[in-house]
């Protein structure tokens, strides 16, 4: 059978499909008539980065073959003005959600407006926040329902077009996920213009706003954009708030020309002074920087060489806080060091889930694992996930029950616990991660029995602390006998 090739596969990643976008979801799509636009225009790709914040569509800047940053909540923004600033031979494309850009980043997107910056801006515009379970955001309609509005959403939401055209956005174009042939056109035009340029595009989420709207499905919503949408030429962005039993108005809201922020700049300055020398060629004083005092240590510290631990299960199963409690345990108890990082994706209900720790006596220095010295799983899935990050060398946790390692590099040491059965023994399986933590605590000794105690103590809801307590015991116990057998 012949290979199966992605159409826009000269741009999209094909060795990320299948993307992880729910089935009927808007964003798969909409990155398709980016690339397919970008593919179109001609244009030098290496000269095009594509940066994201967080949520759904903070997913996009991995799918395309360009430079992609996956940035901070809300950010996306900042870090683009940053790139073009760095280099204005970039065109930076900024492709995040209405969550992230309009409303934990909406200072960042209203200032970048503003001020003309050369970007272009794709906002996905689901009315929800989909990725973290579907809450309510600053473009949900009013009286639509969400998790944290069951009852319908009280507030007005943002006017996006409105929004963008009052701050003295250059170019301001809506459509929805189900227009692909002016999400292309306009995408074109913004290649063709200066200046902040920014798309909305309305977008299905079957999944988490179209459900608890009676929309279920991807079809549902595509019909119900066709049949709510008005293509106007010149439309007023005064009319353009989204309420359910209005139209909702697309089509090209501003289209000013004006020369963007860098050509502006460059237009005053250039005849006063080298434009250049403001490109981090020392010209500008960096202030001396002053030694942090150090933080005051509660116990002695414990001497321990850098060790990376990485974290792997589903969703739901205390994987973050058993890595948090890692954490706690040594910069709180043991007065080490320690970097925790969590990693979740847009498939939160029920998907793999992983964190990391990093522990040393001396600062750390990056706070990413590319290679784990010690790696705990908790779920097969998450051993699919991050099999091949488990290297020679490695020590591996296991609940017993739930992972069967296959195909391990040599020199491999496995450590398997029962841990979820032991879980439901002691009375919860929710405590399967302190039973995993006791049974860790036991084989190893980076970090003191006492000190993960207290930390574990300090974690958990108030009123469980002897229950979870009772749970690492038994992990603690089990990891004891097995040491004892090994010996
Ligand atoms: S939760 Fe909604 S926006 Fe997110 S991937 Fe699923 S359908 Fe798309």
């Amino acid at each position: 059978m012949s290979e199966i090739k992605h159409p826009s596969g000269k741009l999209v990643r094909e060795d990320r499909m299948p993307h992880i976008f729910c089935p009927g979801c808007g964003i798969g799509g909409t990155i398709s008539n980016i690339a397919e636009a970008l593919l179109e225009s001609g244009q030098d790709l290496d000269k095009f980065t594509v940066v994201s914040g967080i949520g759904c569509s903070g997913r996009a800047a991995g799918y395309f073959k360009l430079d992609g940053f996956h940035t901070t909540h809300g950010r996306p923004v900042a870090y683009a003005t940053g790139q073009k600033l760095a280099n204005p031979d970039l065109n930076v494309i900024v492709f995040s959600g209405d969550g992230d850009l309009t409303t934990i980043g909406g200072n960042h997107l209203i200032h970048a407006a503003r001020r003309n910056m050369d970007l272009i801006v794709i906002c996905i515009n689901n009315f929800n926040y989909g990725m973290t379970g579907g809450q309510m955001g600053g473009t949900t309609p009013t009286l639509t329902k969400t998790t944290t509005c069951v009852y319908g959403n009280f507030e007005t939401p943002f006017n996006v077009p409105l929004l963008m055209t009052a701050c003295g956005a250059n170019y301001v174009a809506r459509w929805t996920s189900a227009h692909s042939h002016y999400i292309k056109k306009s995408f074109h035009e913004a290649l063709e213009r200066e200046g902040f340029r920014f798309i909305e595009v309305i977008s299905a989420c079957p999944i988490n706003w179209g459900r608890r709207n009676k929309m279920r499905t991807g079809i549902d919503l595509v019909k119900f954009f066709l049949n709510q949408t008005v293509v106007k030429e010149n439309p007023d962005p005064q009319d353009a708030l989204i309420q359910m039993d209005t139209p909702i108005l697309c089509g090209v809201f501003a289209d000013e020309g004006r020369p963007g922020l860098l050509r502006s700049m460059h237009e005053v300055l250039s005849p006063k002074v080298k434009v250049e020398k403001f490109r981090g060629d020392g010209k500008i004083q960096v202030p001396e920087t002053k030694e942090e005092e150090a933080p005051e240590i509660v116990s002695s510290p414990k001497k321990v060489e850098q060790v990376k631990i990485k974290l792997g299960g589903l969703g739901g199963q205390g994987i973050a806080l058993l890595g948090l409690i890692m954490g706690r345990a040594t910069c709180i108890f043991d007065g080490n060091e320690a970097v925790y990082s969590q990693e979740y994706g847009a498939e939160a209900r029920g998907g793999a889930s992983a964190s990391s720790v990093i522990i040393s006596s001396e600062k750390i220095d990056y706070p990413y694992i590319k290679v784990p010295d010690v790696m705990v799983l908790m779920a097969q899935a998450a051993f699919r996930k991050y099999k091949s990050e488990i290297q020679p060398g490695c020590t591996l946790f296991i609940d017993k029950d739930l992972v069967k390692p296959e195909d391990l590099p040599e020199d491999v040491k496995v450590y398997a616990v029962p841990a979820t059965r032991m879980a439901e023994e002691v009375g919860r399986k929710v405590v399967a991660n302190i039973v995993m933590l006791g049974f860790i605590s036991a084989l190893t000794d980076y970090i003191s029995l006492d000190a993960v105690q207290s930390a574990l103590k300090m974690s958990v809801p108030k009123g469980t602390e002897e229950f979870n307590l009772k749970a690492f015991q038994a992990g603690y116990e089990y990891g004891e006998k097995l040491k004892k057998e090994e010996s």
